[in-house]
């Protein structure tokens, strides 16, 4: 697949990055961790492009315009900053993350991408469309440590975070598709005929890897996604965009949704951290002997020691902690297990969670199936008639591997 400046694989050389600077010890450029367009990395990676420090500043200013609202890394969209854009734009957007293929399903509404990063690592991102949101769900590492059983991403073990730059990149070639469709490249111009362009407007932490593992990137990353929120405590959140924010791509981070396995101390660092993001359980079980089957990390956090530390986020944040159920034929989707949930569940308190039925994905060589429609409807009813919100979820991109727990960046191209 090619970028839109008609390149095809820009590989660099290993010794070298594009600014000259030094690789880290996963073969990832230390640029790549830096915020997007900081004018004195730019300055210092390619100071003959400027007159000095001043039009860096300028310039950078300029490049963000073109980045975070035109969504645009084309010089030949840039006539404001002229002759030197093409260069400019060498230097200042890398291509950290090659389109290596995309696969469209349920009818155009869910559209999975296979991106190749610098260290030939692969990763995906599934785009959902629905009449009135567009979700990303993104991958913030190469594969997971957690190794849940029957999720596919588990099964490839963990190879290493992503940079914050690496997940900057998955939203805004999200949110180009969306609005410049024309540029999305020669190989999928197919895609654009099954749906209207609009704007990107909800980001779920759900792809590749367990996003509490990787906060640092992620919250650096958040920077430059999301608009600066200010009235958290309400849902009347609005954002504003401020003279000091980081150039960003104006979601607001109320619309962010951040799923963990349940790791004690990353839950802690979301709930203490600026963002008023979603936070997601991913349970899946209602006791401890059944949990730490499904979810291995039960092992070193308990169920009651997980939903303490949800309830405290729910306290501390003023969100409703949204609880990830799969339901797996004749393990998990009994309705003794149903009432058990409620049980755990409405112990803490009333009106604190919203659970979220999944039916099962099938995964290659995975012993679990979904449960049937019948014992799907008695669990999700049991839930309700105990007073817990309950929602079934429409599962989406099964037919390209892309529903949860199927992402697992194989490659055949
Ligand atoms: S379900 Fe989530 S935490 Fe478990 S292995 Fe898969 S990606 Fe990792």
């Amino acid at each position: 697949m090619r970028d839109d400046r008609g390149r095809t694989s820009p590989r660099l050389p290993l010794a070298l990055c594009h600014a000259g600077r030094r690789w880290d010890d996963v073969g990832v450029c230390v640029c790549y961790n830096d915020f997007i367009l900081d004018y004195h990395a730019l300055y210092a990676s390619a100071p003959s492009l400027f007159r000095d420090e001043r039009q860096a500043k300028l310039r950078t200013k300029q490049l963000e315009v073109h980045y975070f609202e035109h969504l645009s890394i084309d010089p030949r969209d840039m006539s404001d900053i002229g002759k030197l854009a093409p260069e400019l734009c060498e230097v200042a957007f890398p291509q950290v993350l090659e389109p290596l293929k995309q696969q469209i399903g349920d009818e155009g509404k869910t559209i999975k991408t296979l991106f190749r990063l610098q260290d030939s690592n692969l990763i995906e991102s599934v785009l959902m469309l629905y009449p009135d949101r567009a979700t990303l769900c993104i991958s913030s590492q190469v594969g997971c440590a957690i190794g849940c059983p029957f999720c596919a991403t588990g099964k490839l073990g963990f190879k290493r975070n992503l940079s914050s730059r690496e997940i900057i990149e998955q939203v805004f070639f999200a949110a180009r598709s969306l609005t410049s469709p024309a540029k999305f490249g020669p190989n999928t111009s197919d895609v654009h005929t099954l749906y209207e362009p609009r704007r990107l407007t909800n980001i779920v932490f759900m792809g590749e890897g367990e996003p509490t593992q990787n906060l640092d990137n992620i919250f650096e990353a958040l920077e430059q996604i999301c608009a600066p929120s200010i009235n958290h405590t309400d849902d009347s959140t609005t954002t504003v965009r401020t003279q000091t924010a980081r150039p960003n791509f104006g979601i607001p981070a109320r619309n962010v949704t951040i799923s963990t396995s349940g790791i004690i101390p990353g839950i802690n660092r979301l709930a203490e951290a600026k963002f008023p993001l979603r936070l997601a359980i991913s349970l899946h079980a209602p006791t401890d002997e059944l949990r730490s089957k499904l979810v291995p990390i039960n092992k070193k956090y308990d169920l009651d020691t997980v939903l303490d530390a949800a309830f405290q986020y729910y306290q501390t944040k003023k969100r409703r902690v949204s609880i990830e159920y799969a339901l797996m034929l004749n393990v998990n989707d009994s309705e003794k297990h149903a009432n058990t949930l409620a049980k755990i569940l409405n112990r803490r308190g009333s009106n604190w969670v919203h659970v979220n039925l999944i039916p099962l994905n099938n995964v290659e060589g995975s012993p679990w199936t979904a449960s049937t429609d019948s014992a799907t409807s008695t669990f999700l009813e049991t839930l309700r008639s105990r007073g817990i919100q309950t929602t079934l979820r429409e599962s989406r991109g099964q037919d390209i591997d892309g529903a949860c727990g199927q992402l697992a960046a194989l490659s055949d191209s």
